[in-house]
């Protein structure tokens, strides 16, 4: 008696790491500078760069991007912030630890982003700024929000955690934002690991989150090396954290950063043969899509089944019985413990996708064979 080989299982992310990445790593190790030194300055130069921003600040994750960026805005106890629930908890997460308030605005169930009709009805005297997210890589439409706000005085702060190598209105996500916040986390395109960045216009903002990232020091370590090891006097004009990249992470970071375009690019086609494929069903299921102002990297490939499907729970153990690691779709913080009940309007269009939605796989490694698989799986689960 013979049993068919079961495949392996399909996983729902998978970074995109080689052999050059492996060789940067090494370097960086092998010269003895593993802090943040000359490959930080390096990557921040080549992010801004490949954005078309002025400036960009190296940070260890997207969390403390958004931290500091909510400084640069001027938040502080008591503030109020417009925030998407449906967003991962970080988003909300930032806005408390400055003792400010995170209100949640629904967001529009085509893309999963804030609209300036969903921010509009939370706006209140005590609303400092707004975050705008970029939902799974979805371009949020960051003019529309801004020109609601900011004649008000609140400031739109872009969290692109999952945006890199999606476009708005022809230009890359965040590239003209205030400040924009990026993540390097593995589950997002582009990754060194851990690691985040944040971009601003403004030059004096810039030098004040560098010093920020780096204990308030006036002068960093990399400017008193760059010095020649002169003692350069410092002082510490404001508290600040340690939120530094690695020179490791940055020599990562930078081998990824050339590779952007082509990871975006299999996505997108990756994406396109899942639009497809999934037509053919004829299950009524809806795979997210580019909106009208801009194109997504597909960082999340969500799909929101027709009404009327076996509920998700149900859908994603059928699919992993048949070797196919879907996820839920993305989470809801106002219906997490630390915020439960503080909604202060009905968030219909993120409770139906945070309860229907499940993310389908995408990496740059999938095989056509491996996608048809996936397809079929949720065929029959569907079905
Ligand atoms: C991943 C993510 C974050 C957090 O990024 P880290 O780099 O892991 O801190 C924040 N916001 C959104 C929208 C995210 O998807």
């Amino acid at each position: 008696m013979s049993t068919a080989p079961v495949p392996p299982t399909i996983p729902v992310m998978l970074p995109w790491l080689g052999e050059e990445e492996a060789q940067a790593a090494a370097e960086a190790v092998r010269s003895g500078w593993v802090a943040q030194g000359p490959r930080v300055a390096e990557f921040e130069r080549a992010f801004a760069e490949h954005l078309g921003a002025p400036h960009a600040v190296a940070v260890s994750s997207c969390t403390t991007a958004l931290h500091l960026a909510l400084i640069g805005a001027g938040v502080g106890p008591g503030d109020e912030v417009v925030v998407p629930s449906l967003s991962f908890i970080a988003t909300a997460n930032a806005v408390t630890y400055l003792g400010a308030v995170p209100v949640f605005a629904d967001v529009d169930a085509e893309t999963g982003n804030l609209t300036a009709g969903t921010v509009e009805p939370l706006l209140t005297a005590r609303t400092r700024a707004v975050i705008a997210v970029d939902q799974g890589g979805v371009p949020v439409d960051l003019d529309g929000i801004g020109e609601l706000v900011e004649p008000r005085g609140i400031t739109v702060v872009e969290d692109a955690a999952c945006g890199a190598g999606s476009v708005y209105r022809g230009r890359p996500v965040g590239a003209d934002a205030a400040i924009a916040a990026y993540s390097f986390h593995p589950r997002k395109l582009l990754t060194t690991g851990e690691g985040g960045m944040v971009t601003c216009q403004d030059g004096e903002l810039a030098a004040r989150l560098r010093r920020l990232r780096e204990h308030g020091m006036s002068v960093s370590a990399a400017d008193r090396h760059t010095a020649g090891g002169a003692s350069l006097p410092e002082t510490y004009d404001e508290i600040g954290f340690n939120y530094r990249m690695t020179d490791i992470q940055a020599a990562i970071g930078l081998v990824q950063l050339r590779r952007l375009p082509e990871m975006v690019a299999r996505r997108r086609e990756l994406a396109g043969r899942y639009r497809e494929l999934l037509a053919g069903t004829g299950t009524g299921a809806r795979l997210v899509a580019d909106p009208a102002h801009g194109t997504t990297n597909y960082q999340s490939c969500w799909l929101l089944p027709a009404d009327g499907a076996p509920e998700r729970t149900e859908l994603l153990a059928r699919l992993a019985a048949a070797g196919v690691s879907a996820r839920r779709g993305i989470m809801a913080a106002h219906l997490e413990a630390p915020y439960k009940g503080t909604a202060r309007v009905p968030l219909p269009a993120t409770e139906l996708l945070t309860r229907r939605s499940l993310i389908l796989p995408l990496f740059h490694a999938l095989t056509e064979q491996q996608q048809d698989r996936v397809v079929e799986a949720l065929r029959t689960a569907l079905g």
